[in-house]
């Protein structure tokens, strides 16, 4: 990509002087400047480019340069091109008095030169629970959360009328304060964020009544969460801007959502894996049955067959949860339990000795009556 020409860049003639350099780059500077412009990449290439243009022409022996060779002139200057273009905190460190008038009605910079604060809102922190259910399908959950919002008096500004700002008499709008301090050492300068301002570099001269200065009340709002399929207890989920509104017009926090799992009265979760336990009777682990369980997807009937030893798990495919990544689906594991009685009458009892002389009632695991220990095999594969 060729290089545009400086002075195009800033929409200056050939013969501009020092003061309209200065004036033109603020105006570029305070259009395309991120904290008016988040996220958005052209307006930050935008701003780059014009502080490129700026640091070039502001200097009277690069200009010269540049207005005799061009952009090949600037190869091999101190400083001079920037290579690939200069990055945020050169930006703000270099031209950080530039920033320091030029934002003086409510930009906070990145740090840098003046390193102003961007007063960010604090984040809210929610709990959601979710049923089984809610977690297996994903689900829209409308809560309302008490939280700071932006005064609408003064449009979060925190001035009242709107304009009653002035630059930090203390710090004089940098923010911070510079102490120099005589030591056996010698002097020892310390800079700290400057408390009359908070570190804003600008003071109101007449507060908001509403909001006393602060930009922002007590509040509430719904908000909508999609919460996808999959959550698990204690994941938190980040829905961006949706925290405390920022003093005097910052960036909002973030409201962050921790999950919690209501236990469910059947199963038991077990990662993507739902699990099951069902207890048959003697006689139909004998002859078979069909029994009925719950699933996160309502009942179904499953067959059990004749001859089911305790201790078998049936697997339901993709009965389960599906995985928060997207990709596939847990199983339901259903583990059958045989009931041994624990009470027999006089009764049963004689019934039972005349069925312990048959041969069939004798144990015989053959091959085919898998350990326990192949079934956990299976079971954690
Ligand atoms: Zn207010
Ligand atoms: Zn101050």
């Amino acid at each position: 990509m060729s290089k545009r020409d400086y002075y195009e860049i800033l929409g200056l003639p050939k013969n501009a002087g020092e003061a309209e350099i200065k004036k033109a780059y603020r105006q570029m500077a305070l259009k395309y400047h991120p904290d008016k412009n988040p996220g958005d990449k052209a307006a930050e290439e935008k701003f780059k480019e014009a502080a490129e243009a700026y640091e070039v022409l502001s200097n009277a022996e690069k200009r010269a340069r540049y207005d005799q060779y061009g952009h090949d002139g600037m190869r091999g200057m101190p400083g001079g091109g920037f290579g690939g273009g200069m990055s945020m905190d050169d930006i703000f460190s270099q031209f950080g008095d530039i920033f320091g008038s030029a934002f003086g009605g409510g930009f906070s910079g990145f740090g840098g030169g003046t390193r102003r604060r961007v007063n960010k809102g604090t984040n809210l922190r929610v709990k959601v629970r979710l049923t089984l259910e809610e977690i297996a399908r994903g689900v829209e959950k409308k809560i309302k959360v008490n939280k700071l919002v932006g005064c609408s008096t003064c449009n979060g500004t925190g001035a009242a009328g709107g304009s009653a700002f002035s630059s930090c008499s203390h710090c004089h709008g940098t923010g911070q304060i510079t102490r120099v301090t005589n030591t056996f050492l010698g002097q020892m300068q310390t800079s700290s964020t400057c408390p009359y301002c908070n570190g804003e570099g600008q003071t109101i001269t007449n507060k908001c009544s509403t909001c006393g200065g602060s930009g922002t009340v007590k509040g509430e709002e719904v908000i909508s969460l999609n919460i996808p399929a999959g959550v698990s207890e204690g994941i938190q989920l980040s829905v961006g801007g949706k925290g405390n509104a920022a003093p005097r017009g910052g960036v909002p926090g973030d409201l962050i959502v921790q999950i919690e799992e209501i236990p469910h009265e059947d199963l038991i979760r077990d990662g993507t894996n739902v699990l099951y336990e069902h207890y048959i009777s003697f006689p139909e682990a004998a002859m078979g049955t069909s029994i009925e369980v719950p699933t996160i997807e309502g009942r179904v009937r499953i067959k059990i067959e004749p001859g089911t030893q305790g201790g078998k798990v049936l697997r339901l495919k993709g009965k389960g949860i599906p995985s928060l990544n997207g990709y596939g689906r847990g199983d339901q594991l259903i583990n059958i339990n045989v009931w041994t009685p624990k009470n027999l009458s006089k009764q049963e009892k004689e019934m039972l000795d005349k069925l312990m002389e048959s041969e069939n009632f004798k144990p015989q695991p053959g091959k085919k009556d898998r350990s326990f220990f192949d079934r956990m095999r299976e079971y954690f594969q």
